[in-house]
């Protein structure tokens, strides 16, 4: 067994797979066989929309449903709904089998209203990206800004609202600077950017620049290390991943880092790093380079952990 624990806030591997395979045990960066070699393992599982491609709604409900058919044959596998749930996976002093907690990439999924919001949430999603690379009826996004107002729209505040209220966690990978910054004035709980890296070493729009993961900071949020080389810049090996997890704990940002390796919905990965099986060699390098094991588990798990315990919702409230 890996002895360490891991929250890896996003995947693309559930949209990714090919007729008859399955999460299980499907050749990909991530499956549940690899996933299953950690001490305690939740892998936030996305489903990938785009508003150009498809009738959104219908591509959810799909998988949606998939999602669901996964879970049923996969008995090992436990679902996060709930901050008990939540808490009592990473507490519960016997060992754990795999966790899945499932979300959204692409705020599409709710363009219609907030009662969509709720039909989501009742349906087990807990964790939405707002925009992914196309603008929608929320905001623009980091890589296409169509107005002078980039930002959230009146209905993107709502969302956030609706978001805090049900116990949804926000996540502003994608999203504009503008709306990372509206996102950070309206919620009133800790947001992610679930796979996002440093602007500062590699200078692209998906990645946070120093005042941006500042203002993160202070939210109490979390940015999870994407893995894509595109977005590591330099030298593409997992001594790269490394360099973007040092410039934001040369910030003061040690409790604010986390695991976001987008496996799957990349189609590169740096040198060292095959899937899922290798995260721990991050771990194991920080070690090396001195952190100590608090630090490394708070970047490994406990820091994403802070944030979805603090958001999810009670079990009665359901
Ligand atoms: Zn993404």
């Amino acid at each position: 067994m890996i002895p360490y624990s891991v929250i890896d806030a996003h995947c693309d591997t559930l949209t990714m797979l090919e007729p008859g395979q399955h999460l299980l045990d499907c050749p990909k960066h991530y499956n549940v066989q690899k996933q299953s070699q950690y001490a305690r393992f939740l892998q936030v599982m996305d489903l990938w929309v785009d508003k150009g491609e498809h009738p959104v709604n219908d591509r959810v409900n799909h998988y949606v449903d998939f999602y669901r058919q996964e879970v049923e044959r996969t008995p090992e596998i436990q679902t996060i709904l709930t901050r008990e749930d939540l808490v009592h996976y990473f507490t519960c002093p016997t060992p754990q089998n795999p966790a899945w907690l499932l979300g959204i990439e692409g705020g599409e999924c709710a363009d219609d209203s907030l009662k969509r919001l709720q039909e989501l949430f009742n349906q087990g999603v807990r964790l939405i990206t707002l925009t992914w690379n196309t603008p929608n009826e929320i905001s623009d996004t980091n890589l296409v800004q169509r107005t002078e107002n980039p930002g959230l729209t009146p209905y993107g505040r709502e969302v956030v609202r609706e978001m805090n209220r049900l116990g949804m966690i926000i996540d502003v990978s994608h999203i504009s600077d503008a709306g990372f910054q509206d996102v950070l004035e309206t919620t009133e709980k800790p947001i992610v950017a679930s796979h996002s890296n440093a602007r500062r070493l590699c200078p692209h729009s998906r990645n946070l620049t120093d005042a941006m993961f500042k203002d993160l900071m202070k939210n109490g949020g979390v940015t999870g290390m994407n893995f894509c080389t595109e977005f590591l810049g330099g030298s593409e090996d997992l001594e790269q991943i490394v360099r973007h997890i040092e410039h934001f704990a040369g910030l003061g940002g040690i409790a604010h880092i986390g695991m976001g390796s987008d496996f799957d919905g990349i189609d590169e990965l740096p040198g060292g790093i095959r899937g899922t099986e290798s995260l721990y060699r991050i771990f194991d390098r920080l070690l090396q380079l001195n952190y100590t094991d608090e630090q490394v588990e708070a970047i490994a798990w406990k820091n994403f952990y802070r944030v979805f315990s603090s958001v999810l919702p009670l079990a009665e409230a359901q």
